[in-house]
């Protein structure tokens, strides 16, 4: 019987990092078609056809890699694949994936995968991530969860997921969600289905809309914002405490700048949503919604902003980006 088709492309990263020459450390250097040469296991799974799309560390990848990489998957299922395979760096996993979860409106599995050890270490788990993603990206319980990151036999939605450690390869966490499924043997095994996934629908042709990523600290007077103003920022997301509160002194400047440009309110904690109404000092969440700022609800500020970012390309009003972030990545 024919096996199942699978695109894998790779971005570059840890899982594909070796030494080079002339350079003390690793850098991204193994192909795409290297990193699935070396797991013979792939072949007995799927027909897998490997390219290298890009070879940057995930630090390096902006919207427009993503923008190109979700049209050529598109491009890929529509020709035959049965699911697609991201390998890449995992500095920057969370918010590509989520990315790739908006814009690939396809039910076909996107998995986002990659290593925590480089190959010239012991105890590697690249080769493990990539036969595991294979084997999501062929499952039929995995069709239509939109995009997951698969790592350590764990996977995760991209709306949820998070890198929470430095070095450990059990990095990732949803700590809102939790996994919503696992890889064991040769099967991968959905228990929780997520609800609320979302599309957004690029104009052929957009352009960068910086959007501006702020999180406060203790005794933050608010002076960056005058900066974000100037520098053309187009949007800001605000990383608050708590429940979504900040200093008094801040909330002026923040609600005359949300008059200018949309200013999304997120958590500084990572995790929960943005209340609306439990507090009423000033500097409190009803007090900052009062103001203009727009909840993010259940969005972290990374993905707040991604969100924001890809809205304001899409050419979305006002009204349209506050009714966007008001609906629940949830039921
Ligand atoms: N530490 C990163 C990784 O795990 C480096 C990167 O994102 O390229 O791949």
């Amino acid at each position: 019987m024919a096996l199942p088709e699978v695109a894998v492309l790779s971005l570059g990263g840890t899982i594909s990092s070796t030494q080079t020459e002339g350079r003390s450390g690793v850098a991204p250097s193994l192909t795409g078609e290297a990193l699935v040469e070396d797991v013979p296991e792939i072949s007995e799974v799927a027909e897998v056809s490997a390219d290298s799309f890009r070879q940057v560390p995930g630090s390096e990848l902006v919207l427009e890699d993503l923008i190109e990489l979700a049209a050529e998957f598109e491009g890929r299922i529509d020709t035959g694949a049965a699911g697609v395979v991201v390998t890449q760096g995992t500095d920057s996993i969370e918010e590509t994936s989520f990315v790739l979860d908006l814009l690939v409106d396809r039910d076909a599995p996107v998995v986002v995968t990659g290593a925590m050890r480089n190959p010239t270490l012991p105890g590697a788990e690249g080769p493990a991530n990539l036969l595991a993603s294979v084997r999501v990206a062929i499952s039929e319980a995995a069709r239509g969860l939109g995009a997951v990151v698969v790592l350590n036999d764990e996977i995760h939605a991209a709306r949820f997921v998070q890198k929470t450690h430095t070095s450990n390869p059990a990095t990732f966490r949803s700590p809102l969600a939790g996994p919503i499924g696992y890889v064991f043997e040769d099967n991968a095994r959905i228990v929780t289905r997520p609800v609320g996934r979302r599309h957004i629908d690029l104009p052929p042709e957009t352009q960068d809309r910086p959007v501006a990523l702020y999180t406060i600290g203790l005794g933050d007077d608010g002076r960056l914002l005058e900066f974000v103003r100037q520098s053309g920022y187009e949007g800001l997301v605000v990383e608050a405490f708590g429940v979504g509160h900040v200093h008094s002194v801040m909330t002026e400047p923040l609600g005359s700048l949300a008059n200018e440009i949309p200013v999304v309110l997120a958590s500084r904690t990572g995790s929960g949503e943005v209340h609306r109404k439990t507090y009423g000092f000033t500097g409190s969440e009803s007090d900052l919604s009062e103001r203009g700022l727009i909840n993010a609800g259940m969005l972290d500020g990374p993905k707040a902003r991604l969100f924001l970012s890809l809205l304001l390309r899409s050419g979305a009003s006002r009204e349209e980006i506050s009714g966007a972030f008001g609906l629940p990545f949830g039921a």
